[in-house]
């Protein structure tokens, strides 16, 4: 038992160890300047075409929000090739595996590097890849299925390395990240299976840009705006109370706020829909609404104003005309809830990463975005998200790119598993 406090603590101390807070340039530059980095960069290029040929077969099978089963189990599959231990699905759909750590402690603490399996499209989209010399086209073979086959390279780099690390990886592909999955695999794997409570650090890789270290979470919350009315002719039954009009109000009021630019927050009134024919007062319309904001009160404060904004439009109508066949009513269903968090630009995680991008000639910024980081981020455990490296372009369009030309995909790679060698201990 003492023991295991002894290496428990250990673990932890590398992670918020006062030695890499306080210089991670130092610790960067000691794991770039190792033979056994140098090796894993060397089977970076080796297995270039590997890498390719992954991102090509992970991205032509399709996964919709909520149908990520198909993918999520070839991933596995090659999870359990690369050699990692306790290779699983949760509950959710996660598909996940250790790679041990010499300081490994059953039920211990774990760093998570995670990539997301889902895209935005839905069934049916055809995502067979195109390619143009150096350049993939294909729905979603940027975000984020290039990171999915970057983890597996920084595998491969590992072992050809015989890089051991102090902490044990926990290597995700993860369900949810998009749009209506609302973080629901990071969400669970924080919060309910079996690493709750042990994730010491996260490390998300998303989009490309190797400059980017993003260490805030815009939060935001997602309305479906349902108003109802009794509905009638639109000549026959003129003075009976509308529900269009409660929403055209609503949308007004809502683009009367004024919202601070910092901490940024937005609002967008996005979809609506309903009515039942051109010469009829409508019985069903309905709105959905997106607020964000890089602040958890403001969030809040936003989403005080839309809600008293939605009663008094509805209020208002029912007083303007007549409710003799019966009034407007509304229902307000959250379809969409990311928390906000930030991690300090000072905390090891963000610094490091820095370090490394930085250490590899990029100039790095930091960035607020709407990540898988988010509920880590909410949580106050360290998080960013980074990168996978290459050009790449237009995401969650059918014509998303990405550019594999090696050189410079290679470099932008590095950025990831230098900033993952440093943060889980290379020794
Ligand atoms: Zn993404």
């Amino acid at each position: 038992m003492f023991i295991r406090l002894l290496a428990t603590v250990a673990a932890l101390a590398l992670l918020s160890g006062p030695a890499l807070a306080a210089d991670p340039v130092r610790s960067v530059q000691k794991v770039l300047a190792s033979k056994g980095y140098k090796a894993a960069v060397a089977s970076l290029s080796d297995t270039h075409d590997q890498t390719v040929a992954d991102l090509i077969t992970l991205t032509e099978i399709p996964a919709p929000p909520f149908k990520e089963a198909e993918r999520g189990r070839a991933y596995l599959a090659r999870l359990q090739a690369a050699g990692l231990t306790d290779v699983e699905t949760d509950a959710e759909g996660n598909v996940m595996g250790i790679r041990r750590g010499t300081a490994h402690v059953d039920g211990g603490p774990v760093v998570v590097f995670a990539a997301h399996l889902d895209t935005v499209f839905p069934e049916g989209t055809d995502v067979r890849v195109r390619r143009e010399g150096t350049r993939l086209m294909a729905p979603g073979v940027g975000d984020d299925t290039r990171s999915l086959a970057t983890l597996l390279a920084y595998l491969r780099a590992m072992e050809a390395g015989k890089i051991r690390t102090k902490a044990d990886i926990l290597f995700v592909g993860n369900v949810g990240e998009e749009g209506a999955g609302d973080l629901r695999g990071v969400r669970f794997l924080f919060n309910k299976g079996k690493y709750a409570g042990r994730i010491k650090a996260f490390i998300s890789m998303d989009g490309a840009d190797p400059r980017f270290v993003v260490n805030q979470g815009v939060g935001s919350k997602r309305y479906h705006i349902a108003f109802h009315g009794p509905g009638g002719h639109s000549y026959g039954a003129y003075g009976m109370v509308n529900p269009m009009a409660a929403l055209g109000r609503t949308v007004t009021d809502l683009y009367a706020i004024t919202t601070p630019t910092a901490p940024k927050t937005t609002y967008a009134a996005s979809v609506v829909g309903g009515g039942t024919s051109v010469n009829a007062i409508p019985h069903d319309v309905f709105l959905e609404v997106d607020l964000r904001s890089e602040s958890a009160v403001e969030l809040a404060r936003l989403d005080r104003q839309l809600n008293e904004i939605m009663a008094n439009a509805v209020a208002q109508e029912n007083k303007a005309r007549s409710t003799r066949f019966g009034p407007v009513t509304y229902e307000a269903r959250v379809i969409g809830e990311r928390p906000t968090g930030r991690t300090d630009e000072a905390t090891a995680i963000v610094q490091l990463t820095q370090a490394a991008s930085r250490a590899l000639g990029f100039e790095t910024s930091f960035e607020a975005s709407s990540t898988d980081s988010n509920v880590p981020m909410s949580l106050g455990i360290p998080a960013v998200t980074i990168g996978s490296g290459g050009l790449a372009g237009r995401a969650h369009a059918l014509d998303e790119w990405v550019d594999v030309e090696k050189p410079g995909s290679l470099k932008g790679m590095q950025v990831g598993l230098l900033s993952l060698l440093t943060l889980a201990g290379a020794e």
